[in-house]
């Protein structure tokens, strides 16, 4: 175990499946104290706290739909009543809802919207107003918040582009306060979401350099780079971490 992240408080928003397990996983191999949250998946968000406290760290599940400004006020003062302050807040948690636009629901608009922005920003405003000078703000966005390279990805892309942007205007409204905020743009990975033996990954994975899906293990590494002190200058920026989708 490495000790970059020792002492430091974290949350991780849909801590308890795929990319997100994998953060609190390398978070807390790193020393920080781990909040993840989930919506429904209650066993294994607790197996992940378990896992995060056998690594020597103190470590929580919370159900907190992140969609719900409630949840997310009441989240952020648990973390800040137990640990004293936040200094890690990963925006993780996300849907996808794909299809063509003909087909695409009133609903599955308003529940991408609800979870993959309104959530960001619910979480991000609450950090912001406990964090202090070497916060970080890790968002969790997609290659396909900079570019739509197939069909059927209207409202994913939409929510990752607006992910995008939001990272790079909230990096301007926290430098003053020395808190980087910085979006990690995963390519396909494979978790629940989006296994590699799919009908999209038949399409994806040749539009890879590497010619593979991602692993979660592969994101978590370099959210916990940005989350160190090593990554002070980093702020604002779009990290792919795509296996040379964008190449
Ligand atoms: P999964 O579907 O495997 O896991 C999603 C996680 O988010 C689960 O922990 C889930 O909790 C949680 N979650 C979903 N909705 C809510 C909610 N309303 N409130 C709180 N938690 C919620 O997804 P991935 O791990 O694949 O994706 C994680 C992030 O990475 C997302 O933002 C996604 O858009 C992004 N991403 C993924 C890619 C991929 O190829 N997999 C590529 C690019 C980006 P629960 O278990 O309780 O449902």
């Amino acid at each position: 175990m490495s000790n970059g992240l020792k002492n430091k408080v974290a949350i991780v928003t849909g801590g308890s499946r795929g990319i997100g397990a994998a953060i609190v996983q390398q978070l807390a191999a790193e020393g920080a104290n781990v909040v993840l949250t989930y919506a429904s998946s209650a066993e294994a968000a607790e197996r992940q706290a378990a896992a995060a406290r056998d690594k020597g760290v103190e470590a929580e599940a919370i159900k907190a739909d992140a969609a719900d400004g409630q949840a997310v006020r009441d989240l952020v003062a648990r973390v800040v009543e137990r640990f004293g302050g936040l200094d890690i807040l990963v925006n993780n948690a996300g849907i996808f809802a794909g299809g063509p636009l003909e087909e695409t629901s009133d609903e599955d608009f308003e529940r991408t919207v609800d979870i993959n922005i309104r959530a960001v920003f619910l979480a991000a405003r609450e950090a912001a107003k406990v964090m202090t000078s070497g916060g970080r703000i890790i968002n969790i966005g997609s290659i396909f918040g900079q570019r739509a390279p197939l069909p059927g990805l209207g409202l994913y892309a939409m929510s990752k582009f607006a992910v995008a942007g939001l990272t790079r205007a909230w990096a301007r409204d926290l430098g003053a306060k020395g808190i980087t905020v910085n979006c990690v743009q995963p390519g396909p990975i494979d978790t629940e979401m989006n296994p590699a033996e799919c009908d999209l990954a038949t399409a994806m994975t040749p539009l890879t350099a590497l010619g593979r899906y991602g692993r979660a293990e592969e994101i978590a590494v370099t959210v916990a780079f940005l989350a160190s002190p090593a990554a002070s200058n980093l702020t604002g920026a779009m990290i792919n971490v795509d296996g040379g989708f964008e190449a």
